[in-house]
């Protein structure tokens, strides 16, 4: 038999490897920005078409290539950051595998133009696809200049696995942040489609991360600054109470490098245990130093994650420097937060240590009409008055909100106005309907589940999931059929969100409309609000906002996803009442009556049961 072994020919092998390292167009956007930084470049411009899936650009003022190494830097392996093996471990340029070149020249149309600065002429050359298509002297500016084009145009696969331009240019931006957020000094700018719409010049490093995320971001910085002898931070965290819900804003960098760890993530967490809202991420941009002999950032091909050699070192001192900083200048628990401190719910039960199972006191079986003890939503001292639920009417439906509704922020709004069909085969669900009036039917457990009686035996409806349907199914009626009443406020809300934020709000502007939001400005980082869905109270708006942002960062919306059922969950799931809130015999009923009106009532909007039956036949076996 005659040998069957090949050596794939190059082009088929920078394929390959190109599967590795371009994933997205980001990763070209990241290898291409890494260049010109290593070229110790002082302005440096990325320009994006479509994303990236039409255009990707970097221009550089760096020291250029001569025409050998231009034509050199195109081959795989082909590097001028290292010459050995030992080299690997005192790195300090971003690139050292000389395989992104290669590797974006096979699955792209590139062209590249580079000059070195003691030179009159420059190069420049065309490749597609691996191929070299002309190479040519040419006019231009000291630097280079790299544009892929046609990204994965040979790769019909890739291509078509490529998320929407949202998506992709939502990657883009985070790679652009995290290269600008690690080189303040070097002037940046971004241009996407014609459009500016980043312009960083050199600056300190506060100052860059004002540029990026807001100047609303100034005020709330805390620097961390630490200096051991195997560690250097330096950088800021964010004050506590500005914490959002989104992780956007973690950040770090190590050697100048972003990087990815979750052990790290959590020494943070830790320094602020006690301090954050439920849910809330702190947000940190730190700069850790340390000997590049400690650290192996080999293990991983597209090089976010690396290995310390004395990681448990490294998390104490972290967490250390970011307590310290965060005691000295006085982040201890604040509550005179600027929005209602009624909001903050979880936190307040974090600071009075309550136990978290309790036993519902209002819950007894052989007493009628047992006053429930209020146990909720008071954070600032008890301050909470008495829930306005009104006891006519089926239009019981604010009671829902019972624990919501903040003192200052009570709107005149006339509930009974709004009309909800209640369905008339849930009453049958219900032995009878004068028992329903006539007696206790449903009992709340633990504040958690509502237990209710039905002709076959009983019920057990989570009380948090079963509203997020009712509410969920409410909102995609009102945004559907664009009937969302509004109530106007009486000074518009002013709220501030980083200028990537208020690209998404705009986004879903027209949804959130349709849910009864009004708009007046939205620009420059600031969002102005005249009017609010009707039963929104206005203090919930801003948290509305942050984790409508959140979940479509999260839930990396892809082609078939749709704003209007993700801004209903996310309303939904804002809105609706939690785990822990005690709610009256009325407030019970009417959220097991809504349940079972709604379309489909065994799930929560993220297909969670929301309620389990037990039968007498079950319950009998049981007792056998
Ligand atoms: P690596 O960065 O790992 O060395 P690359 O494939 O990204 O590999 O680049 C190959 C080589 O091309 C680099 O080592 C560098 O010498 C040269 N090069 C790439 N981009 C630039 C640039 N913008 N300016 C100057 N030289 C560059
Ligand atoms: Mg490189």
């Amino acid at each position: 038999m005659s040998d069957i072994i090949q050596l794939l020919p190059d082009h088929v092998a920078n394929q390959i490897a190109a599967g590795e390292v371009v994933q997205r167009p980001a990763s070209v956007v990241k290898e291409l920005l890494e260049n010109a930084i290593d070229a110790d470049a002082t302005v440096i411009k990325l320009i994006i078409k479509d994303a990236g899936k039409t255009l990707v650009q970097v221009i550089d003022d760096g020291k250029g290539m001569s025409a050998t190494d231009a034509r050199l830097s195109f081959e795989r392996h082909a590097t001028s950051k290292i010459k050995s093996a030992d080299d690997l471990f005192k790195l300090n340029t971003k690139g050292f595998r000389g395989e992104a070149l290669a590797s974006i020249a096979a699955i792209a149309h590139v062209e590249l133009k580079t000059k070195q600065d003691d030179q009159e002429l420059g190069t420049t050359i065309v490749i597609e696809g691996s191929e070299v298509k002309s190479q040519e002297v040419i006019v231009t500016p000291t630097g280079t200049s790299l544009s892929v084009k046609h990204l994965f145009f040979n790769i019909p696969a890739r291509r078509n696995f490529l998320k929407s331009n949202t998506v992709e240019l939502r990657h883009i931006i985070d790679e652009f942040h995290r290269v600008a957020l690690a080189h303040p000094s070097i002037g940046f700018s971004m241009f996407s489609n014609g459009t500016e719409t980043y312009n960083l010049p050199p600056s300190n490093y506060r100052q860059r991360i004002v540029n990026i995320f807001g100047t609303k971001t100034n005020e709330k910085l805390v620097p961390v600054e630490e200096a051991t002898e195997v560690l250097i931070i330096s950088g800021f965290v964010g004050k506590p109470e500005f914490a959002k819900k989104s992780r956007n804003e973690q950040f770090f960098f190590v050697n100048n490098r972003f990087i990815k760890s979750a052990y790290l993530n959590h020494a943070i967490n830790s320094a602020f245990e006690g301090l954050l809202k439920d849910g809330a991420q702190p947000s940190y941009y730190l700069n850790l130093t340390v000997n590049p002999q400690t650290i192996d950032i080999n293990i991983h091909p597209t090089k976010t994650e690396i290995k310390f050699d004395d990681e448990h070192t490294l998390y104490a001192i972290l967490r250390s420097a970011v307590k310290h900083s965060l005691g000295q200048f006085n982040i201890a628990p604040v509550l005179d937060f600027d929005r209602d401190a009624n909001l903050d719910t979880p936190y307040s039960y974090e600071q009075k240590g309550m136990p978290s199972v309790e036993v519902d006191r209002s819950f007894n079986p052989f007493k009628q009409d047992t006053p429930p003890t209020k146990t909720v939503a008071s954070s600032s001292g008890g301050s909470f008055s008495s829930p306005s639920f009104k006891k006519d009417s089926g239009a019981s439906w604010d009671g829902l909100y019972v624990g919501l509704e903040s003192k200052g922020t009570k709107t005149t709004t006339d509930f009974s106005e709004i009309h909800f069909e209640s369905q008339p085969q849930t009453e049958s669900f219900f032995k009878n309907e004068n028992e329903v009036e006539q007696k206790q039917t449903t009992y709340q457990l633990n504040n958690k589940f509502i237990i209710s009686t039905i002709k076959s035996g009983m019920l057990v409806i989570d009380q948090h999931r079963a509203h997020q349907r009712v509410l969920y199914e409410d909102f995609l009626r009102h945004i559907t059929i664009k009937e969302g009443v509004s109530q106007q406020l009486l000074f518009p809300l002013e709220l501030h969100f980083s200028n990537q934020e208020i690209a998404l709000i705009n986004q879903l502007k027209e949804d959130l409309e349709s849910t009864g939001f009004i708009f007046q400005s939205i620009e420059n980082e600031t969002v102005q609000i005249t009017g609010v869905p009707v039963n929104v109270p206005e203090s919930e708006v801003s948290i509305i906002l942050e984790q409508l942002i959140s979940d479509v960062e999260n839930e990396v919306p892809d082609s078939n996803f749709s704003a209007t059922d993700l801004l209903a969950k996310s309303m939904a799931k804002s809105l609706a009442i939690k785990t822990g809130q005690s709610l009256t015999n009325q407030e019970q009923e009417h959220l097991v009556n809504r349940l079972f009106g709604c379309k489909e009532p065994n799930v929560s909007p993220t297909n969670k049961t929301t309620f389990v039956t037990m039968t007498v036949d079950e319950l009998d076996k049981k007792f056998m």
